[in-house]
């Protein structure tokens, strides 16, 4: 640039030739094009512009054309708003510094809004007056788009936040900034709070302790977090409470001091009620639990105790940690124990209700029996998340059970013996009328006689019934002959069976242990049924085969066949599936339930097959030596 000055002619501008210029204006210009910062020279009355490479830079192809031209010339478009300023420096000498000030240029042949730092000084001629203006300049364009964007970006992270979130600035906390989730949170407009300080745009939160808060936080500088704070507030026209999350975050200046805080908050009001309700509800539930006669447990899927109600703290006398950590098992009767494992797992398989009668310890050391009952409660997956337990003292109803089993044991006892005489009597008047040859009232003796086996039958079996249920039937055990046996008592039964023709298929010949004379009344009891129930029918078919451990025996009938549903239950003690039709089936519904026991107690299967129109088949598995597999049971 300084080759490009000394070539110019300068005598046709305003400032005239170099050679005439005051040594002030020299040194400037030698200052100007010796530095690399843009530098630029107005001088004279016309402002004429003389700069240096770093200038010509920023003014692109306003140069050269620049180059000792008037100000007038040059800056069309910026002069009328410097020149004001310009002549004041030229006039008063006193230097000036303005920053990123906004000027639309045309240095590119079109208009660029570009921002600009300047300082201005005056430079003084030989007389002392002020000749000219040495201008430094810094384009400053680049830095303030970037902070405007900045800002802007800041701006909208603000506002759209998706926290509630402003600023307080001041001592006073004036509500500098705010967004829509802090004013929605608030109830108020963004007009009732900007500006104004916080507990003046919200006088209701004043003595809150939100005011204590902040000036800790102001005076110490440190972060403030309150997980879960009551405030009420005066939300378009209501008093409302609510519950806040917040932080308090101090705002400090470059040099260190707190000039502001930020507040983020968060509304958790749906929260805190619904697990206030949520308490609420279960100290009534508890309560409820308290009061009922029941004892009651809650335990979590592996059947660990979460809860436990009063009754049961009275009944066991144990802490609940002393409850959930060993009591409840402990106090268990120890035959019960391994059962109702067995049950409990078999309920977590099927996710079915738990049902077991079984006795717990009590404070005064007596084990009372309990009706136990437990149902998961399952997650929206059909997951088991935890039990409800309900256990029922049912030790009167078991008293009273017992009592009627004596009853019942006494009364056969009792009936057994007449009916004995009667049936000896019976036979003697038969030899008797025999020896007569009085025919005709033998037939009827006859007819009494074989009433009178019936209601042995019925005694018998009301008295093994009560013995199974003191655990006092007794058994004569050995081995024997299987189909010998079989050919025996189904022999016997053709014999008073009018009705149907009894056909046994018979396996190869097996042994088998076990005591003949109940295993016969097994036999004698489910042809019985088979007769019984089925009443249009000629026939039953009695069937064994030889199994590998054991014989298989099938009782086939024809009549009216047992229902899907009902088929688990008919074993069960005084079900009846023909309950309602007691004058065409009589019965007491004892004869099956005996039948298992005792094939139960030779280690041995029962179970029916049958479709309600094709008649039924019941059949039996019994091992040639349950001693082989029940230990224990042997003795
Ligand atoms: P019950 O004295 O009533 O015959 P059981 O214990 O022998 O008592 O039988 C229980 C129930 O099982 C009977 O009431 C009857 O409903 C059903 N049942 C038993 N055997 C048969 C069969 N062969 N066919 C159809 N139903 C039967």
């Amino acid at each position: 640039m300084g080759e490009f000055i000394r070539k110019m002619d300068w005598s046709a501008t305003s400032v005239g030739d170099p050679v005439g210029w005051p040594q002030s204006l020299s040194t400037s210009v030698s200052i100007c094009l010796n530095s690399r910062f843009p530098l630029l020279i107005w001088w004279g009355k016309d402002l004429v512009k003389i700069y240096n490479d770093a200038y010509c830079d920023l003014i692109a192809a306003k140069h050269p054309k620049a180059m000792g031209a008037k100000a007038a010339d040059v800056w069309p478009e910026i002069l009328p708003n410097v020149l004001p300023m310009l002549k004041g420096i030229l006039k008063d000498g006193e230097a000036t510094c303005l920053e990123d000030q906004l000027h639309v240029i045309e240095r590119n042949g079109r208009p660029e809004v570009c921002y600009f730092t300047f300082s201005y000084s005056a430079i003084r001629d030989e007389a002392g007056n002020v000749g000219g203006i040495f201008c430094a300049v810094n384009e400053t364009t680049k830095k303030v788009v970037a902070e405007r964007k900045l800002s802007t970006l800041l701006n909208n992270l603000f506002i759209q936040a998706p926290v509630a979130i402003c600023i307080f600035r001041g001592e006073n906390y004036i509500v500098e900034v705010v967004n829509k989730l802090m004013l929605e949170f608030w109830g108020r407009t963004q007009n009732e709070v900007l500006t104004k300080p916080v507990f003046e745009a919200l006088p209701e939160v004043k003595g809150q302790g939100f005011k204590e808060l902040l000036d800790t936080v102001y005076k110490k500088g440190e972060r403030f977090v309150a997980e879960e704070h009551p405030i009420s507030l005066m939300r378009h026209g209501n008093m409302e409470n609510a519950f806040v999350k917040f932080i308090y975050e101090p705002l400090r200046e470059e040099d260190g001091t707190i000039s502001g805080i930020m507040a983020v908050a968060h509304d958790i009001t749906e929260q805190v009620v619904a697990r206030k309700n949520a308490e609420e509800s279960e100290l009534h539930f508890r309560q409820m639990a308290d009061l009922m006669p029941a004892k009651i447990t809650n335990t979590n899927a592996d059947g660990r105790v979460t809860y436990y109600n009063k009754n049961w703290k009275d009944y066991s006398g144990m802490s609940f940690e002393n409850f959930r950590d060993f009591g409840y098992h402990k106090i268990m009767h120890p035959d019960e124990q391994e059962e109702f494992k067995k049950r409990f797992n078999k309920a977590v398989e099927t996710g079915n209700d738990l049902e077991m009668e079984m006795r717990f310890l009590n404070t005064e050391g007596e084990y009372i029996w309990h009706l136990n009952r437990a149902s998961p409660v399952k997650d929206e997956n059909g997951k088991i998340k935890m039990w409800i337990g309900v256990t029922s003292e049912i030790q009167k109803i078991k008293n009273e059970g017992r009592l009627k089993d004596n009853f019942l044991s006494m009364a056969s006892h009792e009936l057994k013996t007449p009916v004995t005489t009667i049936k000896a009597y019976g036979q003697i008047a038969e030899m008797m009328l025999q020896e007569k040859g009085d025919a005709e009232t033998l037939a009827v003796v006859s007819r009494m006689g074989g009433q009178i086996n019936k209601l042995t039958r019925l005694i018998g079996d009301l008295l093994d019934f009560t013995r199974i249920q003191q655990g006092k039937l007794m058994y004569n055990e050995s081995f024997f002959d299987f189909n010998e046996f079989m050919k025996g008592v189904v022999e016997d039964i053709r014999h008073t069976s009018v009705t149907h023709k009894i056909s046994y298929i018979q396996s190869a010949g097996a042994q088998v242990f076990g005591d003949q004379e109940k295993l016969s009344q097994v036999v004698a009891n489910l042809i019985s049924n088979a007769i019984k129930y089925s009443p249009g029918a000629e026939k039953i078919v009695i069937t064994s085969t030889l199994q590998k451990e054991g014989v298989e025996l099938c009782f086939q009938d024809f009549g009216i066949g047992v229902r899907k549903e009902d088929q688990p239950r008919v074993f069960e003690q005084f079900y009846r599936v023909t309950g309602d039709t007691q004058s065409t089936f009589p019965g007491m519904g004892i004869g099956l339930y005996i039948c298992a026991e005792i094939i139960k107690r030779h280690g041995g299967k029962i179970w029916v097959e049958s479709s309600s129109d094709k008649g039924s088949v019941f059949c039996l598995w019994l091992p040639s030596d349950y001693r082989d597999k029940i230990t224990g049971l042997a003795g």
